[in-house]
């Protein structure tokens, strides 16, 4: 595969600022998140892209190499990017440490440390009127926490003994033409110990598969879109760190009499022209399967909307409840009896208006009956 340029990858100018190079970077890695993209290859491959190009610009030395010899440049210095994920985040973690709760151990060379577990999504779907009303769900879903025997140290007591290769450090220098760059410890994979004797129930992986059920408080008035945060819910910490959170993203079906606006309502209702003209009285649907009467006054265009103060959706973090706007349709009739056609042209001759084939204009001579 062709090797993309590096400035391209990362959206940037040629002159970028280490400043913009790190932002760039934190944006990518974000969107390209294997916790975001679980099991999308195309979204792993870029974000080991973009952590590739992110390690040679914001290295002065790589990058002046870079600009000078380009690509061929680096490979002639040994360099080959990042062969799997576990890899960007075992060089960059501190990068990650603001974005999905990583955490990269302090001290220690650079050894991890305990992590903190990360974010979970969970999309629920309310009915219109919960997300009115409020209502209170069980969710249930799967998420990983470490595995309560070993604490999710992956060993049986005492089945660990410190990393020969690195000394326990978590990290070897590798030297690379006239750059010494320290990576994660091939042998440990930068944890500094190695598992001599595996714990048994986890099988040495230090977590397992837990089933979670989280009741969910949703609160009045939420839309579309709506995410609500779940403390410690989300995947478990690793090293006795915290757990990462649930977000739970809210979508909203469609009501069959509302469109909403805000913590406004909006109803259509359909009313005849001799209604429009006459005036009238509509049963409108409520909130909460109830009906109310309105008073449509004579004269009313269509379009016009008529307000029901207060039946609207309750405001969230607010008091009180949004209006509910009645948006007439006035409808003119397309099938109609002899006898009601003989009585509209009465009414179109006392107004003196001209009509179809009633009035004794041009047309009226041309479409007789
Ligand atoms: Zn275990
Ligand atoms: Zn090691």
């Amino acid at each position: 595969m062709e090797k993309r340029d590096y400035y391209e990858i990362l959206d940037i100018s040629r002159g970028a600022s280490e400043g913009d190079i790190k932002r760039s970077y934190r944006q990518m890695a974000m969107k390209y998140h294997p916790d975001r993209n679980p099991g999308n290859k195309e979204a792993e491959d870029k974000f080991k892209e973009c952590a590739e190009a992110y390690e040679v610009l914001s290295d002065n030395d790589k990058r002046k190499v870079y600009d000078t010899y380009g690509h061929a440049g680096l490979s002639g210095q040994g360099f080959s990017g990042f062969s799997d994920v576990n890899d960007v985040f075992s060089s960059f973690g501190s990068i990650f440490e603001d974005f999905f709760g990583f955490q990269q151990g302090g001290g220690g060379g650079g050894k991890r440390r305990g992590r903190k577990g990360a974010d979970l999504r969970f999309d629920l779907v309310l009915e219109f009127e919960e997300a009115a009303f409020g209502v209170e769900k069980e969710i249930e879903y799967e998420r990983d926490i470490a595995c309560t025997v070993c604490k999710g140290e992956r060993a049986e007591a005492g089945g660990k003994k410190t990393c020969g290769t690195c000394g326990g450090r978590g990290q070897v220098a590798r030297s690379q033409g006239f750059f010494s760059v320290a990576t994660a410890c091939p042998t440990c994979h930068g944890e500094g110990e190695i598992v001599t004797n595996p714990c048994k129930p986890c099988k040495g992986k230090g977590r397992v598969r837990d089933q979670k059920k989280v009741s969910v408080k949703i609160p009045p008035g939420v839309d579309q879109g709506v995410r609500l945060r779940v403390s410690e819910e989300g995947q478990g910490g690793a090293g006795g760190a915290p757990n990462g959170d649930l977000y739970v993203f809210l979508q909203v079906k469609d009501s069959p009499h509302f469109e909403r606006d805000g913590s406004d309502l909006v109803h259509t209702a359909s009313i005849s022209m001799v209604q429009a003209a006459l005036g009238t009285k509509i049963a409108v649907p409520t909130l909460g399967n109830n009906t109310v009467d309105l008073e449509v006054p004579a004269g009313v265009q269509f379009g016009h909307r008529l307000t029901i103060a207060g039946e609207g959706i309750p405001k969230l973090r607010g008091i009180g409840r949004g209006d509910l706007w009645v948006e007439l349709k006035v409808e003119v009739p397309t099938k109609m009896s002899k006898e009601q056609k003989e009585l509209l042209q009465q009414f179109a001759e006392i107004s003196g208006e001209k009509v179809g084939s009633g009035g004794n204009g041009f047309f009226s001579k041309i479409f007789k009956d």
